[in-house]
C-alpha cells in the first residue's frame, strides 16, 4: 500500500563512505566520497542534488537504493532501518526505492530483449508467475512510459537513446517503488529528447505519488523537477531548500557560484551575481581541506573558514518569510545578504 501523501518514506542520516584507491605517494589513499550526509524524503516529493562530478552524488544515490552500504549512518525506508541488512536481504529491503541509471547506453544488457529487461526485477523478487502475467504486466509499465507494448520482443540496441532511458524506468518501476532515486537520468541524452524523459518523470511522480530525487550536475534540469534542491560540495551538503528560495536567493558562496556559471540559469540574478566566479577546479577528495571544503575557492573566506568546519544551520530568512534555509556556511547571512558586493 502506497504511503499517505507526507509521511516519511526515506530518512538517510550522516552517511558516510569512503574509498580505498590506487597509491599516491607510497601509501594506499582513501578517497572521502561523502562525508557526513543526512537527507529526508516524504511520500511524492522530489527532491534536486546537484554538483560538480566527482562530489560524490553517485557513491549516495548507490547508498540510497541499497547497492553500496555506507561505512556508517543509517537508511531507514518507510521506517525500517535497512543498513544493518547485508546483501540480497538489503537489496529485499530496498524495494520500494530503485535506481534510475545514468548511461541508458552501458545500464541494459545487449543481450536481453525489453520483456526480459523490464520483467527481470518481478522474477527474482518472485512477483509474477507465468508467462501471461509477466506479458500483461510488462505491457503495463511500457505503457506508463509511453512506450508500445509491441516492443517488448525488441532489443535495446533497436532504440534511441530516449526510449533506451524509457526502458530503464519502466524496468525501475517494476516492483511499484515509493521512491525513484535518478542519477542524471539526462546527462546522456541529447538535449532535444531530455526535456521529454524529465517531464516524464515529473509526470509518473505527480500522477503516481512517486518521490524522486533528481541528481544532476546542471542546475538548469533540477529547478523544473524538484520541490526541494540540495547542493553538493566534496562530500558534504553545502546548502538545502526549497527550490525556489535556494535559486532565488541563494545563501551559501558555492550555490552563488554554481548559480552564476549556469549559462540557462534566469538573467535577473546573472547579472547580480556576474562576478561570482568559481576559480580552479574542486581540490582532490583524496586531501579535501580541513575546516569548510569549500574554503580555498570561497570569496567570502577568512581564517575560521579553514580552521573549523561549518555545519548545516536553519538561517533567518528575515520578515520576507522564505521558508527554511538550510546552509553549511559561517558566514551564510552576510553571504546571502550580498551575494556579489563582495566578489
Ligand atoms: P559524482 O557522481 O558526483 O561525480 P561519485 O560519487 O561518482 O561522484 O564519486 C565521488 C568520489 O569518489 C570521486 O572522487 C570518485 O573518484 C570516487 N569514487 C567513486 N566510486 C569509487 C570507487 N568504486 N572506488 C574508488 N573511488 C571511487
Ligand atoms: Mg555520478
Amino acid at each position: 500500500m502506497p504511503p499517505s501523501s507526507g509521511e516519511l518514506v526515506l530518512d538517510a542520516r550522516d552517511l558516510h563512505k569512503t574509498y580505498r584507491t590506487g597509491r599516491a605517494g607510497g601509501h594506499r589513499a582513501r578517497v572521502s566520497a561523502v562525508d557526513g550526509v543526512s537527507l529526508r524524503l516524504r511520500a511524492g516529493e522530489s527532491l534536486g542534488i546537484v554538483g560538480e562530478s566527482g562530489c560524490g552524488k553517485s557513491t549516495l544515490a548507490r547508498m540510497l537504493v541499497g547497492l553500496e552500504r555506507p561505512d556508517s549512518g543509517r537508511i531507514e525506508v518507510a521506517g525500517v532501518d535497512v543498513t544493518r541488512a547485508r546483501g540480497r536481504e538489503r537489496r529485499r529491503m530496498h524495494q520500494r526505492v530503485q535506481m534510475v541509471f545514468q548511461d541508458p547506453y552501458t545500464s541494459l544488457d545487449p543481450r536481453m530483449n525489453v520483456l526480459d529487461l523490464v520483467s527481470e526485477p518481478l522474477m527474482v523478487h518472485r512477483r509474477v508467475t507465468g508467462g501471461a502475467a509477466r506479458r500483461d504486466r510488462v505491457a503495463e509499465l511500457l505503457s506508463l512510459v509511453n512506450l508500445a507494448p509491441e516492443l517488448m520482443h525488441r532489443y535495446p540496441h533497436q532504440f534511441s537513446g530516449g526510449q533506451r532511458q524509457r526502458i530503464g524506468i519502466a524496468r525501475a518501476l517494476a516492483l511499484d517503488p515509493e521512491v525513484l532515486v535518478c542519477d542524471e537520468p539526462v546527462s546522456a541524452l541529447d538535449m532535444s529528447v531530455q526535456a521529454q524523459v524529465v517531464n516524464l518523470l515529473r509526470d509518473l511522480q505527480r500522477r503516481m505519488g512517486i518521490a524522486l530525487v533528481f541528481i544532476a550536475h546542471d542546475l538548469s534540469v533540477v529547478r523544473h523537477v524538484s520541490d526541494r534542491t540540495a547542493v553538493m560540495y566534496l562530500g558534504r551538503l553545502a546548502e538545502i531548500g526549497e527550490t525556489t528560495t535556494v535559486y532565488d536567493a541563494p545563501a551559501h558562496p558555492y550555490t552563488q557560484a554554481l548559480l552564476s556559471a549556469s549559462p540557462v540559469v534566469d538573467r535577473t540574478r546573472r547579472r547580480l551575481t556576474d562576478r561570482i566566479r568559481l576559480a580552479g577546479d574542486p581540490p582532490s577528495p583524496t586531501a579535501p581541506p580541513a575546516g569548510c571544503r569549500f574554503h580555498t575557492r570561497c570569496r567570502l573566506a577568512r581564517e575560521r573558514c579553514a580552521r573549523e568546519q561549518p555545519v548545516l544551520r536553519t538561517i533567518d530568512t528575515g520578515p520576507d518569510g522564505a521558508a527554511d534555509q538550510v546552509v553549511a556556511c559561517h558566514f551564510a547571512e552576510e553571504s546571502r545578504a550580498a551575494p556579489a558586493e563582495a566578489a
